[in-house]
């Protein structure tokens, strides 16, 4: 008998994660490694948040607490989907999670069977695919190409549904093409969607606020398609708080009560103090983190400006979050310094061996021509590495 499941022995290391490991690993062998691998923003947490969390300390917020949340926290949740997004949900439809990562993985547990098919149009987020066969779900994959801006069609759409669809998860902003779909492109596939009423949507709007466009469409918006939606979003980004482990869902109330159901056995709820900050960033009106969101605009044209001075870097616009996924597939089949490239991986590992520069395959994200690059860096680290990749591919 084995010592460990199937279940582990089959699933991929987090390919974000393991680069982060990687590079801090050769950094603490002296090497001077920039990393550009870890969606994390570079800032602090803003003060009025850390404070209400020295607070809740002194307060003596200590207990384990309601397993979907603080209703407090819940109620600023539903403020800021009304407020932000037009939506409207009732207590029993939040559920406040150990970041939106957790909030995935109950959503796989309570809603797949084996052999049931979840679409993600790729690029899509590292984990999705994971967490889907996690549970025995059978992710398919919706190719798409710079040519599309990374969006998938509703005619791809359409020709991707089986019997066995049960969903579709997508991130709008994508991490990691940055590419933003707007409401009209929402709609076209809620048209589609609307042919085939047992399908539901999680739409993952975790970099909501980090926009450099305007104007956030939720899938939830549509009348049609709101009872077939879970909204996932969560405070990591666009409050610098990632470590604070906070997310959160807006659903349907059954698949709610199955998170809340779910979580009771395996985590209950959340950190306490880090709910009772989040409380206080919710309730705050997103402006109080505007000066965030300018400054990764103003690295997004600096990294665009630098990688378009590098042959064979083809890049999109990206509309939000904070990477660039540039198609790298110039390279492949070439050899630099002696080491042939073939594909996306080795790239990447050879821009980590030679420009000591940490970024990571597109393999991980379901597209093999491409690297992502986050640009949640200073702008002098994201010169300094951009400079590098330019004379190890020269
Ligand atoms: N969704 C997307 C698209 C992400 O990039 C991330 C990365 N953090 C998550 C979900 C998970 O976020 P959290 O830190 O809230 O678990
Ligand atoms: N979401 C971030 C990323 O894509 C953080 C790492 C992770 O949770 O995988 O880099």
């Amino acid at each position: 008998m084995s010592l460990l499941s199937e279940r582990i022995l089959n699933m991929s290391t987090s390919a974000t994660l393991a680069m982060a490991a990687k590079a801090r690993e050769l950094r603490g062998e002296g090497k001077d490694i920039i990393g550009l691998s870890l969606g994390e923003p570079d800032f602090n947490t803003p003060d009025f948040i850390k404070e209400a969390a020295i607070q809740a300390i002194n307060d003596g917020y200590n207990s384990y607490t309601p397993v979907d949340g603080y209703v407090e926290l819940k109620e600023a949740i539903i403020t800021k989907f009304k407020r932000d997004n037009g939506l409207t949900y009732t207590l029993p439809q939040i559920v406040v999670s150990t970041g939106a990562k957790q909030c995935l993985a109950n959503i796989a547990a309570v809603m797949l069977n084996a052999g049931d098919e979840v679409i993600l149009p790729c690029p899509y987020w590292v984990s999705y695919s994971d967490i889907v066969k996690l549970n025995d779900g059978i992710p398919v994959e919706v190719k798409s190409s710079i040519d599309t801006d990374f969006k998938m069609t509703a005619a791809q759409l359409e020709a991707a549904i089986t019997p066995k669809t049960k969903m579709i998860w997508f991130s709008s902003p994508c991490n990691p093409s940055g590419s933003i779909y707007s409401k009209e492109e929402l709609r076209a596939l809620a048209d589609v969607l609307s042919k085939h009423p047992n399908i539901y949507v999680v739409s993952d709007e975790i970099y909501e606020h980090i926009n450099y466009v305007g104007g956030h469409a939720s899938m939830a918006q549509f009348d049609d398609m709101y009872d077939r939606t879970i909204t996932v979003n969560g405070v990591s980004k666009a409050f610098a708080m990632t470590g604070w482990r906070v997310g959160y869902i807006g659903a349907p109330e059954k698949i709610a009560r199955a998170c809340n159901k779910m979580q009771g056995q395996i985590t209950s709820g959340t950190n306490c103090i880090a709910q009772r900050a989040v409380i206080t960033a919710l309730n705050a009106s997103p402006s109080r983190v505007q000066y965030m969101i300018d400054e990764f605009k103003v690295r997004r044209d600096l990294v665009l400006n630098l990688l378009n001075d590098i042959e064979g870097f083809k890049t999109n616009t990206p509309e939000g979050a904070f990477y660039v996924f540039p198609d790298v597939s110039y390279y492949f089949g070439k050899t630099l310094k002696g080491k042939t490239i073939n594909n996306a991986t080795d790239f990447s590992l050879y821009l980590l061996e030679e420009a000591l520069v940490a970024t990571v395959t597109g393999d991980a994200f379901g597209n093999p021509n491409c690297i992502r690059i986050s640009y949640a860096a200073s702008q002098e680290q994201i010169i300094e590495a951009i400079k590098r990749i330019k004379e190890a591919v020269s």
